[in-house]
């Protein structure tokens, strides 16, 4: 790992739902080119905090610094620039129901990239050749299998250049079976150097992928380490609770 500043820094990130208190304190500093695996139990934070990295959720206090500048979280500007530099990939593949699998892949690139339609095109159908799926650019995403659209969102990410792609829990709306072949892009982009922040229930990707665990409760970050230490010796009696609770 490189000894640059990180690519994503988060100081003292905070965020209230009304009274609630959805995070606190959160410091998280992701290294570019590393694999962050951020696990926890239901309603500890983890989704709002990697929605925080991109602007879907603005956090009410703390810094964020992606590539080297300070994100100004009150600037609407600052976070729209952001959801370009970062992909994001969710449980449910939020791929557009009534454009074609091809449309969905070039439509933000054309957009944001201001490529050209053929270059964003012929970007697109290498990519889904990458997933084994460019017989399927001028199909609608209804015709995909969950897994096979889940790969689709992931190239879709990819299609952007993006500085970091953060997953919130890709895998679990998945069959057992299907769950294998997400998992097998993502440990690709992985050895490619892709910064990614995982959200997962998925203990086997976190032992072999992940760069770094972080266990979530509460709001806060209640230890994080090396997958090998981290899984061998959980410091926290929350984390050894949660770990047996999943294996
Ligand atoms: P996780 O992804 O770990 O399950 P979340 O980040 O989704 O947890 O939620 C953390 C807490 O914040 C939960 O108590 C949840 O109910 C609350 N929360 C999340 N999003 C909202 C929202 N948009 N409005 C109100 N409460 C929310
Ligand atoms: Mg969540």
């Amino acid at each position: 790992m490189s000894h640059a500043s990180p690519l994503i820094s988060l100081k003292g990130i905070g965020k209230r739902f009304g009274t609630h208190a959805a995070l606190q304190g959160i410091d998280l500093d992701v290294a570019a080119g590393s694999v962050v695996v951020l696990i926890g139990p239901s309603g500890s934070g983890k989704s709002t905090l990697i929605r925080c990295i991109n602007g879907l959720v603005r956090p009410d206090e703390g810094s964020l610094t992606v590539a080297g500048r300070a994100v100004d979280i009150y600037d609407e500007g600052a976070w729209q620039g952001l959801r370009t530099q970062i992909g994001m990939v969710f449980q449910d593949y939020a791929l557009f129901p009534h454009l074609s699998i091809l449309r969905n892949m070039t439509l933000t690139p054309q957009r944001r990239r201001k490529l050209p339609r053929a270059v964003a095109e012929d970007e697109a159908r290498k990519l889904l050749a990458r997933i084994g799926l460019a017989h399927k650019a001028d199909d609608y995403p209804s015709a995909l299998s969950g897994g096979q659209q889940q790969r689709v969102a992931i190239v879709r990410a990819l299609a952007m250049q993006p500085k970091a792609i953060l997953f919130d829990e890709p895998t679990s709306a998945l069959d057992p079976e299907t769950i294998t072949s997400v998992l097998d892009v993502m440990r690709a982009l992985a050895r490619e150097g892709t910064t990614m922040v995982v959200v997962t229930h998925e203990m086997g990707f976190a032992r072999e992928v992940a760069d770094r665990v972080v266990f979530m409760a509460d709001g806060r970050i209640v230890e994080q380490g090396p997958p090998a230490e981290f899984f061998a010796n959980p410091q926290h009696e929350r984390t050894r609770a949660f770990l047996s609770n999943i294996r």
